[in-house]
């Protein structure tokens, strides 16, 4: 597998989809899919980079689309207008080579968590709020989302970026470095950025910190793993 065949799902066309579609085209992807059910808002125009002020009420997608093959002619964009859901994300995870998760709200995030557990194709977790964020590469035989949080918290736990906001650098800084462990995770078996390192960044201080997660014996990720080596 080539970077360029590689199919790249990347779900949310906002903060992290943006400079993750860049950082890839950049490298060389060539095939990459986007989905996103939101319109652009004026709110999201400072770290949404290929997002300009007459695109406000289009789709996201779409306006992502345009500019992204304007930049990048031999890129092929497939511009989906919807949202990823728990009965939906099984199958578009089986049609893609690997996904980045540029989501905002956590309940999503642990769909696409499980639905990389369920198919193994694998996904680069990313979350990004005020002025940190965090990714950790989801692989087949290393920890999930559930292994690190156990469970999604009770709805508006956690505050999405909409809602609390976020530092539009940090946003570039959390989506570009997603686009890092992908290209390492398609490129190499033993991934040193991904499996199981979960990478938190402060905007604040430009610290950088690696934390190990280990594998729960319990989780599903751990018997989706026996049940593949039976
Ligand atoms: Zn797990």
């Amino acid at each position: 597998m080539t970077l360029a065949s590689a199919r790249i799902l990347v779900v949310g066309a906002g903060g992290l989809g943006c400079p993750a579609t860049l950082a890839l085209a950049r490298a060389g992807a060539r095939r990459l899919t986007v989905l996103d059910p939101d319109v652009v808002d004026l709110t999201n125009l400072h770290r949404q980079l290929w997002h300009r002020t007459p695109d406000i009420g289009r789709p996201k997608v779409d306006s992502l689309a345009e500019r992204l093959q304007a930049a990048f002619p031999s890129v092929q964009v497939d511009a989906q207008h919807l949202r990823l859901t728990e009965e939906t994300a099984d199958s578009l995870f089986a049609a893609h080579t690997l996904v980045v998760d540029g989501t905002d709200g956590v309940a999503t995030k642990f769909v696409l968590a499980d639905a990389a557990v369920r198919t193994g194709v694998p996904l680069v977790y990313g979350g990004v709020l005020r002025w940190s964020g965090q990714v950790m590469a989801l692989v087949r035989g290393g920890p999930c989302l559930r292994c690190l949080f156990e469970e999604p918290p009770e709805p508006g736990q956690v505050p999405t970026c909409a809602a609390a906001g976020v530092l539009g650098p940090v946003a570039g800084w959390v989506g570009g470095l997603q686009a890092q462990v992908a290209l390492e995770v398609l490129s190499t078996r033993e991934p040193r950025l991904g499996r199981g390192t979960l990478h938190v960044v402060d905007g604040r201080t430009l610290r950088w910190r690696r934390m190990e997660v280990r594998r729960r014996a319990d989780c599903a990720c751990a018997r989706a793993v026996s049940e593949v080596a039976a």
